[in-house]
């Protein structure tokens, strides 16, 4: 299990604009434009997350000055970029897919952000913990539905046997919690980073804000 990363937590600024610091080990070629390049997804969660980032309404005009969304359910692009400045992760580790995507982001991600309390600690997604698996896929498939009743077993990517926070499976620079974290504190991390400090976001948020 991994917790926090030694990985800096800040991105020093260059001329004309921000370039990335890269983290300990990392290669030296992320932010090869004169943005910040910054990819985002969402794991197993309700989207909200993305939802508040959009929030961020007119200040995105601005912030497009700075950074490029290379990769994002928000952006057509679909194929992760070798090398991405900041990644932001929504959403638990529930299932295979959520893992291999997570280390994926790992790989290619400067700094990994971890938004929102599903990312976090698990939240929601995490409710069905204390049952067992097969009673999930039971009450999911076959109790709570009137038509077609079966477990599939193809086609969907196998659940894990408990629900992950991010930070079990990969490791984390910056931790945002909040169900959703708010638009003003998603602004501010993006914000300190462009400026080349520190984000403090457990100043501003804390979980279920
Ligand atoms: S933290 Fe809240 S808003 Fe974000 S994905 Fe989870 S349930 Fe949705």
């Amino acid at each position: 299990m991994t917790a926090h990363s030694n990985a800096p937590t800040t991105l020093t600024p260059s001329q004309p604009q921000a370039q990335p610091q890269p983290a300990a080990g990392a290669e030296t070629s992320a932010g090869t434009g004169n943005k910040i390049r910054v990819a985002t997804i969402w794991l197993d969660g309700c989207s909200g997350c993305h939802m508040s980032f959009l929030d961020m309404d007119e200040r995105l005009v601005d912030l497009a000055q700075q950074i490029d969304i290379v990769y994002s359910p928000l952006v057509d692009t679909k194929t992760l970029p070798d090398r991405v400045d900041v990644g932001i992760i929504e959403g638990s580790i529930s299932n295979e897919e959520d893992l291999h995507k997570a280390k994926l982001f790992r790989e290619h991600c400067t700094l990994l952000i971890s938004l929102g309390d599903c990312a976090v600690n698990g939240n929601v997604p995490a409710m069905r913990n204390p049952f067992k698996l097969e009673s999930v896929y039971e009450r999911a498939y076959l109790e709570n539905v009137n038509v077609n009743q079966q477990i599939p077993s193809v086609g969907v990517p196998a659940l894990l046997k408990t629900v992950l926070p991010v930070h079990a499976v990969v490791t984390i620079d910056v931790f945002v919690p909040g169900c959703p974290p708010n638009a003003d504190v998603i602004h501010s991390v993006l914000s300190e980073l462009i400026a080349g400090r520190t984000p403090e976001p457990l100043s501003q948020t804390r979980f279920g804000a």
